[in-house]
């Protein structure tokens, strides 16, 4: 790219190995001198189907706390790589489907990721990595992570 990137998004999903994601999303955003943004998304709790018609919904409680951590950690991460307010994004839902939607309405040009989390111990490219790839509009960077 002739001017380098001027936008990178960093997911984080605050498990193993975050740091080392992290470090590479600010060094290029350094070198770039792009604008660094960070988004965590609070996986939706899936709604049970208990097969007798009754669904069980969120637990409204349980989400808040969820959000509550995840802020204290976001604030901390963004603090530290000294990101802006306006690009500190707390979602909550489906990992890959927010992480794209931040991309798309923010004209972010590099995703970067993790080639592992949660998801993806045993894999070489997380689940979350892997849809974020195949459906970004616009590049990404898989940090390759070891399995441990
Ligand atoms: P996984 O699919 O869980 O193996 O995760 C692969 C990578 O996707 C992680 O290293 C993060 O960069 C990103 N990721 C996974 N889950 C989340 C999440 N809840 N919020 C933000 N990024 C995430």
């Amino acid at each position: 790219m002739e001017d380098g990137y001027k936008h990178i998004l960093l997911a984080v999903d605050f498990f193993e190995q975050d740091d080392i994601v992290a470090g590479r999303a600010k060094d290029l955003a350094d070198k770039c001198r792009a604008k660094l943004s960070i988004v965590h998304v609070v996986d939706s709790l899936p709604i049970i189907e208990a097969g007798y018609g009754v669904d069980i919904p969120y637990d409204l409680d349980l989400t808040a706390e969820l959000m509550a951590g995840a802020k204290v950690r976001l604030t901390r991460l963004a603090d530290k790589l000294a990101v802006d307010e306006d690009g500190r994004w707390l979602e909550i839902g489906r990992p890959k489907l927010e992480i794209i939607k931040i991309a798309e309405q923010n004209k972010v040009d590099l995703i970067v990721v993790g080639s592992h989390g949660r998801h993806g111990l045993a894999l070489l490219l997380g689940s979350t990595a892997n849809s974020v790839l195949h459906h970004a509009p616009c590049d990404v960077l898989a940090v390759r992570l070891q399995n441990n």
